[in-house]
């Protein structure tokens, strides 16, 4: 039997998020009711909840979701209720020109919800944005099948060959995921980050070197392990137009540089246009991720290629959600996760 009611972590204006009870969405023939069991705190989030983003308030909040399904419009026959399942949170309209050209990610017309997010006990996404989760992965695992889905598109525009060197600046929860599937795609990987615990969890996650840029000279150390050469790929996870200048000098030739985090407040760059001219350099650059993206994820999590549950450092109950906001603000911690039911 569903609740008439649920909790939901309500956002009135930005910063300002208080536990209220909503009733349930009402499922139309085609949606699925997603009870959440986990939804991780993205810094995406906390950019929305701090009103640096265009999003719309009141809201509800929280797109990096896993749970079972609670109930199902008529027209769904292929869920069982309680099936694990992750939801994509933005509805995609499938006929602009980026859908039909396989980029869905950059819809043109997508729909988000203002009234929907996983900081709630439920909620509610057409059957099309229901992604399965593989047996074998915990639900904390496919809570981050999104954010691992960015990442695995980040990486596809790197076009690894086996045995490359790629360098991941940064090592967050999102550097982490990039190192992991880097070193799916074969590349050796130079993992650097200012914070000692985040080298060592990089080494435990399979970095072939890692490297303090605070403490050790990176083009030094980068000349010295490729033999002069440079590196193949960079994954660039920091939002900062200065990284990217310094990244640049790092590429060999025929470089691929993907500038995954977004950089604000705004800043230009500036490159010499013969040095990718002559070096033969691809810069490139991933937003979000599509159903494809997000389906390959849940299978390297699958098969154990990429470990997302452990990235997890706090698991914090759903009216803690403003410290969860502040823990990832202030960058303690790893990646920040919200309990909402649980495993049960
Ligand atoms: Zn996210
Ligand atoms: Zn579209």
């Amino acid at each position: 039997m569903l609740p008439e009611t649920m909790r939901a972590m309500w956002c009135e204006r930005p910063q300002e998020v208080e536990l209220r009870r909503l009733p349930l969405p009402i499922l139309g023939d085609e949606d699925v009711l997603v009870e959440v069991a986990y939804a991780a705190i993205c810094p995406w989030d906390v950019r929305a909840f701090s009103g640096l983003s265009s999003v719309l308030f009141p809201r509800l909040l929280g797109h990096e979701i896993a749970g079972r399904v609670a109930a199902v419009g008529k027209n769904v026959n292929h869920l069982q209720i309680g099936q694990a399942v992750t939801p994509d949170m933005i509805v995609k309209c499938g006929t602009c020109k980026a859908c039909r050209r396989g980029r869905s990610n950059r819809c043109q017309r997508p729909t988000f919800q203002q009234f929907g997010g996983g900081y709630a006990d439920f909620v509610r996404v057409p059957q099309s944005n229901i992604h399965p989760i593989p047996d074998g992965v915990s639900l904390k695992a496919a809570a981050l099948m999104e954010p691992l889905a960015c990442v695995l598109r980040g990486q596809e525009m790197l076009n690894l060959y086996p045995g490359e060197v790629e360098l991941v600046i940064g090592l967050g929860p999102i550097g982490a995921m990039h190192l992991q599937v880097a070193r799916a795609f074969g590349a050796q990987v130079i993992a650097s980050d200012p914070v000692a615990a985040r080298l060592e969890q990089a080494r435990a996650l399979g970095a072939t070197w890692t490297v303090n840029p605070m403490e050790t000279d990176l083009a030094a150390f980068i000349q010295d392990v490729t033999g002069g050469w440079g590196v193949d790929a960079i994954a660039l996870t920091v939002g900062s137009a200065r990284m990217v200048e310094e990244a640049a000098r790092y590429l060999a030739p025929g470089g691929r540089l993907n500038i995954f985090a977004g950089i604000y407040p705004k800043e230009q760059v500036h490159l010499d246009p013969n040095q990718i001219h002559y070096g033969e350099w691809v810069i490139t650059g991933s937003a979000d991720s599509t159903p494809t993206n997000m389906s390959r994820a849940l299978d390297l999590i699958a098969a154990g290629q990429v470990q997302t549950e452990r990235l997890v450092s706090h698991l914090l109950p759903l009216e803690a959600l403003a410290q969860g906001f502040d823990l990832v603000k202030n960058r303690v911690g790893h990646k920040i996760m919200i309990e909402v039911n649980g495993e049960r």
